[in-house]
């Protein structure tokens, strides 16, 4: 499933694309991906330019001229492609084209179906049911480390639960949570209320670390023509204890191994000697 650092790279390569860009055409091949989609999509955002290309969460959002926005969520297997040389062939599984001005197409292709694409007054977005309870942006200033420490002060479950919380703080799933507490040297088993204002200095730094990491992994592997999204694997061969079940500790020092558990019917690696 992308995450966050994906969904970023998508963000940042479908922007220096489509930016200024006129959409002169929107045309669906389903009506119902996760959700059905709208039958007015096409009428409320073609015509219109893409002014701007953001990111909140894991919803890449497309702000037009019209004041709307244009949202996707790449669901669990979503891949975004543009073209920047027309429309050669519609690729599998491609369900929405969309064709903007300069002969730039991008196709959004999901073979199983879980992401969907919604239009919004861009001005009403923060208030939209699926936005409004998302919680910090963790690249963000404001998930500073006395903001998280407040947060955690009141909760008894996981911290790693609490990291992949979307109504705490968005993006972070199972892979980088696991990696940040490494870093960090937390257990990912300690309470909330168990964090000091110390460890969770660390803990923020460490999340923005490995997030940061991998965007700008993810970043360099764009090229001029093409852009396949949806795919992890830019940041796998650096990680630290995610899928290293019985595989040493890679901390030069340690001479552990690294442990799996499940919290919250999630896999959990962490090294004992190094995580605290
Ligand atoms: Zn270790």
């Amino acid at each position: 499933m992308p995450e966050l650092p994906e969904v970023q790279t998508v963000v940042n390569g479908i922007k220096s694309k489509v930016i200024n860009r006129k959409i002169l055409q929107f045309k669906k091949y389903t009506c119902k991906l996760r959700y059905p989609i709208n039958r007015n999509v096409a009428q409320l955002v073609e015509k219109n330019r893409a002014i701007n290309v953001r990111r909140r969460a894991k919803y890449i959002i497309i702000e037009l001229s019209n004041n709307k926005s244009l949202v996707i969520h790449l669901g669990m297997s979503g891949r975004i492609i543009i073209t920047q040389n027309g429309f050669q062939k519609k690729i599998k599984h491609t369900h929405i084209c969309i064709f903007f001005d300069k002969n730039i197409v991008l196709q959004f292709i999901d073979p199983r179906k879980f992401g969907y694409i919604f239009v919004t007054a861009t001005n009403l977005l923060n208030d939209h049911k699926y936005f409004r309870h998302l919680g910090v942006e963790p690249l963000k200033k404001e998930f500073s480390p006395q903001y998280f420490y407040n947060l955690l002060a009141a909760k008894k479950s996981p911290i790693k639960n609490i990291i992949m919380n979307q109504k705490y703080i968005v993006g972070v799933g199972n892979i980088y949570a696991s990696e940040a507490l490494f870093i960090a040297a937390i257990l990912p088993m300690k309470l909330g209320n168990e964090i000091t204002l110390l460890e969770s200095d660390r803990l923020t730094k460490a999340i923005k670390t490995v997030l940061k990491k991998s965007i700008k992994m993810g970043g360099s592997s764009i090229n001029d023509h093409t852009m396949i999204s949806g795919k992890m694997g830019y940041f796998q061969n650096k990680l630290n204890v995610y899928d290293r079940e019985g595989l040493k500790c890679r901390k030069r020092t340690c001479q552990s191994n690294i442990i799996r558990i499940v919290i919250a019917k999630r896999s959990t690696f962490f090294c004992k000697e190094c995580q605290k």
